[in-house]
Protein backbone atom coordinates (compact mmCIF):
# COMPACT_ATOMS: atom_id res chain seq x y z
CA UNK A 1 0.00 0.00 0.00
CA UNK A 2 1.50 3.50 -0.52
CA UNK A 3 2.12 5.71 1.96
CA UNK A 4 -1.22 8.18 2.99
CA UNK A 5 -0.91 11.32 1.57
CA UNK A 6 -1.52 14.50 4.07
CA UNK A 7 -4.00 15.55 1.82
CA UNK A 8 -4.39 19.55 2.90
CA UNK A 9 -5.51 20.14 -0.51
CA UNK A 10 -8.88 19.99 -2.57
CA UNK A 11 -6.70 16.72 -4.15
CA UNK A 12 -9.26 14.16 -2.06
CA UNK A 13 -12.13 16.32 -4.10
CA UNK A 14 -12.95 14.47 -7.36
CA UNK A 15 -11.12 15.66 -10.42
CA UNK A 16 -13.79 17.99 -11.92
CA UNK A 17 -13.62 19.73 -8.63
CA UNK A 18 -9.89 20.59 -9.23
CA UNK A 19 -10.45 22.47 -12.34
CA UNK A 20 -12.17 25.40 -10.26
CA UNK A 21 -8.99 27.97 -9.87
CA UNK A 22 -7.78 27.65 -6.11
CA UNK A 23 -7.68 24.25 -5.23
CA UNK A 24 -6.39 24.26 -1.23
CA UNK A 25 -9.28 24.52 0.76
CA UNK A 26 -7.22 25.80 3.46
CA UNK A 27 -6.82 28.92 0.69
CA UNK A 28 -10.27 29.36 -0.46
CA UNK A 29 -11.34 29.23 2.87
CA UNK A 30 -9.12 32.20 4.02
CA UNK A 31 -10.00 34.21 0.87
CA UNK A 32 -13.68 33.98 1.42
CA UNK A 33 -13.12 34.32 4.87
CA UNK A 34 -11.53 38.06 3.86
CA UNK A 35 -14.02 38.81 1.39
CA UNK A 36 -17.24 37.43 3.05
CA UNK A 37 -16.97 37.28 6.87
CA UNK A 38 -20.62 36.92 6.87
CA UNK A 39 -20.19 33.36 5.73
CA UNK A 40 -20.72 31.42 8.71
CA UNK A 41 -19.30 28.22 6.93
CA UNK A 42 -15.97 29.88 6.46
CA UNK A 43 -15.85 31.37 9.66
CA UNK A 44 -16.49 28.52 11.75
CA UNK A 45 -14.79 25.45 9.60
CA UNK A 46 -11.31 24.86 11.17
CA UNK A 47 -8.59 23.94 8.43
CA UNK A 48 -6.46 21.62 10.96
CA UNK A 49 -10.20 19.87 12.13
CA UNK A 50 -11.23 19.34 8.19
CA UNK A 51 -7.20 17.77 7.47
CA UNK A 52 -7.47 15.48 10.59
CA UNK A 53 -10.27 13.85 9.47
CA UNK A 54 -10.04 10.57 7.42
CA UNK A 55 -11.07 10.59 3.32
CA UNK A 56 -14.19 9.36 3.55
CA UNK A 57 -15.51 11.88 6.34
CA UNK A 58 -13.71 14.68 4.42
CA UNK A 59 -15.37 14.06 1.11
CA UNK A 60 -19.19 13.83 3.03
CA UNK A 61 -17.95 17.05 4.85
CA UNK A 62 -17.04 18.74 1.39
CA UNK A 63 -20.55 17.59 0.21
CA UNK A 64 -21.91 19.79 3.12
CA UNK A 65 -19.74 22.80 2.62
CA UNK A 66 -20.03 22.74 -1.06
CA UNK A 67 -22.67 25.38 -1.15
CA UNK A 68 -20.51 28.24 0.89
CA UNK A 69 -17.39 27.42 -0.74
CA UNK A 70 -18.74 27.59 -4.48
CA UNK A 71 -21.22 30.80 -3.15
CA UNK A 72 -19.01 33.26 -0.66
CA UNK A 73 -21.57 35.19 -0.34
CA UNK A 74 -23.56 32.74 1.38
CA UNK A 75 -24.78 33.78 5.26
CA UNK A 76 -24.67 30.13 6.49
CA UNK A 77 -22.91 27.90 3.66
CA UNK A 78 -23.44 24.62 5.10
CA UNK A 79 -26.66 22.13 4.72
CA UNK A 80 -26.30 19.28 6.30
CA UNK A 81 -27.10 15.79 3.91
CA UNK A 82 -28.19 13.73 6.78
CA UNK A 83 -29.61 13.98 9.75
CA UNK A 84 -26.19 12.44 11.82
CA UNK A 85 -24.29 15.36 9.83
CA UNK A 86 -25.40 17.77 13.23
CA UNK A 87 -23.25 15.75 15.52
CA UNK A 88 -21.33 13.66 13.03
CA UNK A 89 -19.65 17.28 12.17
CA UNK A 90 -20.44 19.09 15.71
CA UNK A 91 -16.84 21.21 15.45
CA UNK A 92 -18.11 23.13 12.24
CA UNK A 93 -22.05 23.06 12.89
CA UNK A 94 -22.38 23.76 16.87
CA UNK A 95 -20.29 27.13 16.28
CA UNK A 96 -21.80 27.71 13.58
CA UNK A 97 -25.46 27.20 15.51
CA UNK A 98 -24.77 28.99 18.53
CA UNK A 99 -23.81 31.66 16.55
CA UNK A 100 -26.80 32.07 14.16
CA UNK A 101 -29.43 31.22 16.94
CA UNK A 102 -28.09 33.55 19.35
CA UNK A 103 -26.80 30.60 21.91
CA UNK A 104 -24.03 31.39 24.25
CA UNK A 105 -21.06 29.06 24.80
CA UNK A 106 -22.20 27.82 28.47
CA UNK A 107 -25.81 27.48 27.61
CA UNK A 108 -27.17 24.15 27.04
CA UNK A 109 -28.73 23.77 23.46
CA UNK A 110 -32.18 22.30 23.78
CA UNK A 111 -35.57 22.27 22.00
CA UNK A 112 -38.81 22.38 23.67
CA UNK A 113 -42.57 22.72 21.73
CA UNK A 114 -44.88 24.45 22.81
CA UNK A 115 -47.60 25.54 20.93
CA UNK A 116 -50.04 26.46 23.68
CA UNK A 117 -50.72 30.04 21.74
CA UNK A 118 -53.87 28.09 20.47
CA UNK A 119 -56.39 29.30 22.70
CA UNK A 120 -55.55 32.67 22.82
CA UNK A 121 -56.48 35.63 20.75
CA UNK A 122 -53.26 36.83 18.43
CA UNK A 123 -54.81 38.83 15.92
CA UNK A 124 -53.78 41.75 13.96
CA UNK A 125 -57.03 43.87 14.20
CA UNK A 126 -55.46 44.44 17.70
CA UNK A 127 -52.39 46.53 16.34
CA UNK A 128 -54.26 48.37 13.55
CA UNK A 129 -57.50 47.18 11.57
CA UNK A 130 -55.57 48.27 8.67
CA UNK A 131 -53.63 45.47 8.31
CA UNK A 132 -56.41 42.49 8.22
CA UNK A 133 -55.98 42.85 4.43
CA UNK A 134 -52.17 40.93 4.38
CA UNK A 135 -50.94 37.46 4.06
CA UNK A 136 -49.57 35.60 7.10
CA UNK A 137 -47.99 32.13 6.18
CA UNK A 138 -46.34 29.67 9.15
CA UNK A 139 -44.67 26.77 8.06
CA UNK A 140 -42.95 24.47 9.31
CA UNK A 141 -40.20 22.18 7.99
CA UNK A 142 -40.37 18.13 8.77
CA UNK A 143 -38.26 15.64 7.65
CA UNK A 144 -38.38 11.32 8.02
CA UNK A 145 -36.10 9.62 9.57
CA UNK A 146 -35.81 7.05 7.72
CA UNK A 147 -34.75 8.44 4.56
CA UNK A 148 -31.48 11.11 3.45
CA UNK A 149 -31.76 14.92 3.88
CA UNK A 150 -32.35 16.44 0.13
CA UNK A 151 -28.94 17.08 -0.24
CA UNK A 152 -27.96 13.34 -0.31
CA UNK A 153 -30.92 11.85 -1.57
CA UNK A 154 -31.15 9.39 -4.91
CA UNK A 155 -33.42 9.95 -7.35
CA UNK A 156 -34.88 6.59 -6.46
CA UNK A 157 -35.20 7.46 -3.18
CA UNK A 158 -36.79 11.03 -3.98
CA UNK A 159 -39.43 9.23 -5.82
CA UNK A 160 -39.99 6.67 -2.90
CA UNK A 161 -40.88 9.97 -0.63
CA UNK A 162 -43.47 11.01 -3.46
CA UNK A 163 -45.18 7.98 -3.58
CA UNK A 164 -45.30 7.38 0.03
CA UNK A 165 -46.63 10.93 0.52
CA UNK A 166 -49.38 10.04 -2.24
CA UNK A 167 -50.54 7.35 -0.28
CA UNK A 168 -50.67 9.65 3.05
CA UNK A 169 -52.30 12.61 1.67
CA UNK A 170 -55.35 10.37 0.02
CA UNK A 171 -55.33 9.41 4.05
CA UNK A 172 -55.57 12.98 4.71
CA UNK A 173 -58.17 13.54 2.20
CA UNK A 174 -60.86 12.14 4.70
CA UNK A 175 -61.09 15.30 6.95
CA UNK A 176 -63.05 17.66 5.14
CA UNK A 177 -61.10 20.60 6.33
CA UNK A 178 -57.74 19.36 5.10
CA UNK A 179 -59.65 17.59 1.56
CA UNK A 180 -57.67 18.58 -1.57
CA UNK A 181 -55.37 17.19 -4.27
CA UNK A 182 -51.55 16.39 -4.85
CA UNK A 183 -49.82 18.46 -7.24
CA UNK A 184 -47.18 16.62 -8.95
CA UNK A 185 -43.96 17.86 -10.94
CA UNK A 186 -42.81 14.51 -11.43
CA UNK A 187 -42.65 14.05 -15.36
CA UNK A 188 -45.13 11.18 -16.68
CA UNK A 189 -47.12 11.03 -12.96
CA UNK A 190 -50.59 10.55 -13.55
CA UNK A 191 -51.06 13.83 -11.10
CA UNK A 192 -48.53 15.77 -12.82
CA UNK A 193 -49.44 19.34 -13.47
CA UNK A 194 -48.73 21.35 -16.90
CA UNK A 195 -46.18 24.36 -16.78
CA UNK A 196 -48.83 26.90 -16.67
CA UNK A 197 -50.65 25.68 -13.51
CA UNK A 198 -47.12 25.49 -11.93
CA UNK A 199 -45.81 29.15 -12.96
CA UNK A 200 -49.76 30.38 -11.69
CA UNK A 201 -48.87 28.51 -8.00
CA UNK A 202 -45.63 30.25 -7.73
CA UNK A 203 -46.97 33.42 -8.71
CA UNK A 204 -49.64 32.52 -6.16
CA UNK A 205 -47.34 31.97 -3.47
CA UNK A 206 -48.37 29.00 -2.84
CA UNK A 207 -45.71 26.88 -4.98
CA UNK A 208 -41.92 26.68 -4.59
CA UNK A 209 -39.33 28.01 -7.40
CA UNK A 210 -37.59 25.79 -10.25
CA UNK A 211 -34.78 24.70 -7.45
CA UNK A 212 -32.25 25.43 -10.31
CA UNK A 213 -32.43 29.02 -10.54
CA UNK A 214 -31.18 29.15 -6.88
CA UNK A 215 -27.51 28.11 -6.63
CA UNK A 216 -27.38 27.83 -2.59
CA UNK A 217 -29.67 25.28 -2.72
CA UNK A 218 -28.24 23.56 -6.51
CA UNK A 219 -24.34 23.24 -4.87
CA UNK A 220 -25.68 21.44 -2.28
CA UNK A 221 -26.94 19.10 -4.15
CA UNK A 222 -30.91 19.72 -3.09
CA UNK A 223 -31.67 20.85 -6.10
CA UNK A 224 -30.42 17.56 -8.17
CA UNK A 225 -33.04 15.39 -10.18
CA UNK A 226 -35.65 18.46 -10.63
CA UNK A 227 -38.33 17.99 -11.25
CA UNK A 228 -38.25 14.16 -10.17
CA UNK A 229 -39.85 13.58 -6.39
CA UNK A 230 -41.38 16.98 -6.08
CA UNK A 231 -45.07 18.24 -5.69
CA UNK A 232 -47.37 19.98 -3.06
CA UNK A 233 -50.46 18.73 -1.64
CA UNK A 234 -52.89 21.57 -1.31
CA UNK A 235 -56.66 21.86 0.08
CA UNK A 236 -59.59 22.50 -1.27
CA UNK A 237 -59.51 25.67 0.61
CA UNK A 238 -55.89 26.53 -0.66
CA UNK A 239 -54.87 27.79 2.95
CA UNK A 240 -53.11 24.19 4.06
CA UNK A 241 -50.58 23.70 1.61
CA UNK A 242 -47.84 20.71 1.34
CA UNK A 243 -44.38 20.96 -0.38
CA UNK A 244 -43.15 17.32 -0.99
CA UNK A 245 -39.11 17.21 -2.09
CA UNK A 246 -37.93 21.02 -1.63
CA UNK A 247 -35.04 22.23 1.17
CA UNK A 248 -36.90 19.90 3.68
CA UNK A 249 -38.85 16.89 2.83
CA UNK A 250 -41.73 18.57 3.75
CA UNK A 251 -43.54 21.63 3.81
CA UNK A 252 -46.31 21.68 5.79
CA UNK A 253 -47.86 25.51 5.78
CA UNK A 254 -51.16 27.62 6.70
CA UNK A 255 -51.37 30.53 4.83
CA UNK A 256 -54.44 33.44 4.57
CA UNK A 257 -55.78 36.72 4.92
CA UNK A 258 -57.37 38.43 7.83
CA UNK A 259 -55.12 38.90 10.81
CA UNK A 260 -56.24 35.90 12.65
CA UNK A 261 -52.56 34.28 13.25
CA UNK A 262 -53.69 32.38 16.51
CA UNK A 263 -55.74 30.63 13.56
CA UNK A 264 -53.33 30.07 11.63
CA UNK A 265 -51.24 28.88 13.94
CA UNK A 266 -53.65 26.52 15.39
CA UNK A 267 -55.09 25.16 11.46
CA UNK A 268 -51.10 24.41 11.28
CA UNK A 269 -50.85 22.17 14.23
CA UNK A 270 -53.91 20.39 13.42
CA UNK A 271 -52.64 19.43 9.91
CA UNK A 272 -49.49 18.66 11.12
CA UNK A 273 -50.49 16.34 13.98
CA UNK A 274 -52.98 14.75 11.23
CA UNK A 275 -50.09 14.25 8.66
CA UNK A 276 -47.80 12.84 11.61
CA UNK A 277 -50.17 10.27 12.25
CA UNK A 278 -50.03 8.94 8.64
CA UNK A 279 -46.10 8.86 8.36
CA UNK A 280 -43.02 7.36 9.41
CA UNK A 281 -41.49 9.75 12.55
CA UNK A 282 -39.93 13.04 11.71
CA UNK A 283 -35.95 13.55 12.20
CA UNK A 284 -35.52 15.25 15.94
CA UNK A 285 -33.22 15.36 18.45
CA UNK A 286 -33.42 16.77 22.02
CA UNK A 287 -30.90 18.55 21.60
CA UNK A 288 -31.22 20.25 17.94
CA UNK A 289 -35.29 19.49 17.68
CA UNK A 290 -36.62 18.84 13.86
CA UNK A 291 -33.63 18.29 11.84
CA UNK A 292 -33.77 20.49 8.98
CA UNK A 293 -31.20 20.70 5.69
CA UNK A 294 -30.01 24.56 6.97
CA UNK A 295 -29.36 24.77 10.37
CA UNK A 296 -31.05 27.88 10.39
CA UNK A 297 -34.29 26.23 10.54
CA UNK A 298 -33.05 23.50 13.21
CA UNK A 299 -35.59 23.51 16.62
CA UNK A 300 -38.92 24.45 15.61
CA UNK A 301 -38.55 24.62 11.83
CA UNK A 302 -40.89 27.25 11.92
CA UNK A 303 -40.96 30.52 9.99
CA UNK A 304 -44.11 32.83 10.81
CA UNK A 305 -44.40 35.75 8.07
CA UNK A 306 -45.82 38.15 7.02
CA UNK A 307 -46.15 40.17 4.09
CA UNK A 308 -45.83 43.90 5.28
CA UNK A 309 -46.16 47.11 3.85
CA UNK A 310 -42.97 49.58 4.66
CA UNK A 311 -42.78 51.92 1.96
CA UNK A 312 -40.62 54.48 4.54
CA UNK A 313 -38.26 52.12 5.63
CA UNK A 314 -37.69 50.35 2.10
CA UNK A 315 -37.60 53.86 0.27
CA UNK A 316 -40.39 52.95 -1.55
CA UNK A 317 -39.18 49.53 -2.37
CA UNK A 318 -35.56 50.35 -3.47
CA UNK A 319 -33.71 49.66 -0.91
CA UNK A 320 -34.48 46.62 1.86
CA UNK A 321 -31.47 47.56 4.13
CA UNK A 322 -33.10 50.00 6.51
CA UNK A 323 -35.63 47.87 7.13
CA UNK A 324 -33.55 45.01 7.68
CA UNK A 325 -31.43 47.00 10.27
CA UNK A 326 -34.48 48.37 11.85
CA UNK A 327 -36.22 45.09 11.81
CA UNK A 328 -33.30 42.78 13.06
CA UNK A 329 -33.45 45.25 16.51
CA UNK A 330 -36.46 43.28 17.22
CA UNK A 331 -35.73 40.17 16.40
CA UNK A 332 -36.85 39.68 12.50
CA UNK A 333 -35.94 39.13 9.13
CA UNK A 334 -36.42 40.77 6.31
CA UNK A 335 -36.99 39.25 2.84
CA UNK A 336 -38.16 40.26 -0.26
CA UNK A 337 -41.71 39.87 -1.13
CA UNK A 338 -41.14 37.26 -3.40
CA UNK A 339 -38.96 35.15 -0.90
CA UNK A 340 -35.77 34.41 0.30
CA UNK A 341 -33.33 36.29 -2.34
CA UNK A 342 -35.82 38.60 -3.87
CA UNK A 343 -36.27 42.20 -3.75
CA UNK A 344 -39.48 44.68 -2.41
CA UNK A 345 -42.64 44.21 -3.96
CA UNK A 346 -44.96 46.89 -4.82
CA UNK A 347 -44.87 49.93 -2.76
CA UNK A 348 -42.43 48.23 -0.74
CA UNK A 349 -44.24 45.03 0.67
CA UNK A 350 -41.81 42.85 2.56
CA UNK A 351 -41.76 39.27 4.53
CA UNK A 352 -41.13 39.79 7.58
CA UNK A 353 -40.35 36.94 10.25
CA UNK A 354 -38.82 36.11 14.06
CA UNK A 355 -35.19 34.95 12.81
CA UNK A 356 -34.64 32.41 16.07
CA UNK A 357 -36.46 29.21 15.36
CA UNK A 358 -34.39 26.78 17.57
CA UNK A 359 -34.66 27.59 21.48
CA UNK A 360 -37.83 29.19 21.04
CA UNK A 361 -40.86 27.89 21.09
CA UNK A 362 -43.50 27.51 18.57
CA UNK A 363 -45.50 30.14 20.49
CA UNK A 364 -42.81 32.04 21.05
CA UNK A 365 -42.26 32.80 17.91
CA UNK A 366 -45.94 33.64 17.23
CA UNK A 367 -46.03 36.27 20.16
CA UNK A 368 -42.55 37.67 18.19
CA UNK A 369 -44.12 37.76 14.95
CA UNK A 370 -46.87 39.81 16.67
CA UNK A 371 -45.01 41.80 19.24
CA UNK A 372 -42.18 42.84 16.62
CA UNK A 373 -44.88 43.58 13.40
CA UNK A 374 -46.42 46.47 16.24
CA UNK A 375 -43.35 47.71 17.23
CA UNK A 376 -42.49 48.14 13.29
CA UNK A 377 -45.29 49.48 11.89
CA UNK A 378 -45.35 52.14 14.64
CA UNK A 379 -41.94 53.03 13.67
CA UNK A 380 -42.83 52.58 9.95
CA UNK A 381 -45.82 55.37 10.78
CA UNK A 382 -43.88 57.54 12.80
CA UNK A 383 -41.42 59.18 10.14
P1 LIG B 1 -39.71 29.46 3.28
O1 LIG B 1 -38.25 29.19 3.18
O2 LIG B 1 -40.17 29.80 4.66
O3 LIG B 1 -40.57 28.41 2.66
P2 LIG B 1 -39.33 31.35 1.11
O4 LIG B 1 -38.65 32.65 1.42
O5 LIG B 1 -38.55 30.30 0.44
O6 LIG B 1 -39.95 30.81 2.48
O7 LIG B 1 -40.63 31.68 0.30
C1 LIG B 1 -41.47 30.69 -0.22
C2 LIG B 1 -42.70 31.31 -0.83
O8 LIG B 1 -43.58 31.71 0.20
C3 LIG B 1 -42.43 32.57 -1.67
O9 LIG B 1 -43.30 32.58 -2.77
C4 LIG B 1 -42.80 33.67 -0.70
O10 LIG B 1 -43.16 34.87 -1.35
C5 LIG B 1 -44.00 33.04 -0.04
N1 LIG B 1 -44.35 33.68 1.23
C6 LIG B 1 -43.63 33.75 2.36
N2 LIG B 1 -44.30 34.41 3.33
C7 LIG B 1 -45.49 34.78 2.79
C8 LIG B 1 -46.63 35.48 3.27
N3 LIG B 1 -46.69 35.94 4.53
N4 LIG B 1 -47.65 35.64 2.43
C9 LIG B 1 -47.63 35.19 1.15
N5 LIG B 1 -46.58 34.51 0.66
C10 LIG B 1 -45.52 34.30 1.45
MG1 LIG C 1 -37.13 28.78 1.33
Amino acid sequence: MPPAKREDEWAMKPPAEKRHGDNRVGSRLAAIRSAHPNNLMARFLDEDYFNALDTQERERLLQIVRSGLDNPDSQIGAYAQNGADYEDFGPLFEPLIRKYHNIPRQQDIGQDHDWSLMGSRCHLDDIDPGLKGLSARVRVGRNLATLPLPGGMTRAQRLELEALMIEAFKMLRGNPQFDGRYLSLTPGSSLAIDEAEFQRRVRTHQMFEDMRSDPYLTAAGIAADWPFGRGMYVSNSEDFLIWVGEEDHLRIISMGKGGDLAALFASLHDGLERLAGLIPAFAHSRRYGYITSCPTNLGTAMRASLHLPLPRLTAGGADLEPAKKTASRLGLSVRGAGGEHSGAGQGGLVDISPRARLGVTETGIMKCLYDATAALWSLENAG
